[in-house]
């Protein structure tokens, strides 16, 4: 999937999990939920590693974390919501690490994680981007509900 809708549900899960050390693994759990979505993304619709899609990528990133920022400023639990989207980043993160760089295979894990992203997504083909945007679409929507849920504890903040 796109990058908002793993920024969303990564802080939303950070939202909803108040164990941080629950909900931080359960946020890196939720990328490959996500990618099993079917879907399309900047890489399956462009090609890994041009321009174009490094810099949809980081319009992608750069919208994700704003609207997360948005949603949960002035929120108590802020920093475990940004970690949550972080966590639920890393997958792709260490995926594109991997491509990028020829050490990150040695790292225990790495490969692991490449294996089950590659196991795991589900991209459609550009010609299907209307159910692969879609799904998307209705992902952010549930995300965002969540983080602007008001609890108990935001009414303490202000
Ligand atoms: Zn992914």
């Amino acid at each position: 999937m796109l990058a908002v809708p793993h920024i969303l549900v990564g802080g939303a899960i950070g939202k909803q999990i108040e164990r941080p050390y629950v909900a931080l693994p359960v946020a890196f759990a939720s990328h490959y939920v996500l990618d099993a979505i079917p879907h399309v993304d900047t890489i399956s619709a462009f090609g890994f590693g041009l321009l174009k899609t490094s810099a949809l990528t980081l319009a992608d990133l750069f919208v994700g974390f704003a609207v997360l920022a948005l949603l949960i400023s002035r929120q108590k639990r802020a920093i475990w919501m940004f970690l949550g989207a972080l966590a639920a980043m890393a997958v792709d993160g260490c995926v594109v690490l991997s491509l990028s760089l020829p050490f990150p295979h040695g790292i225990p894990g790495v490969s692991a994680i490449c294996y089950l992203h590659r196991i795991a997504g589900r991209s459609l083909p550009n010609s299907q981007w209307v159910i692969g945007l879609g799904t998307q679409v209705l992902v952010v929507a549930a995300a965002i509900l969540i983080l602007r849920k008001r609890t108990a504890s935001d009414s303490r903040v202000e």
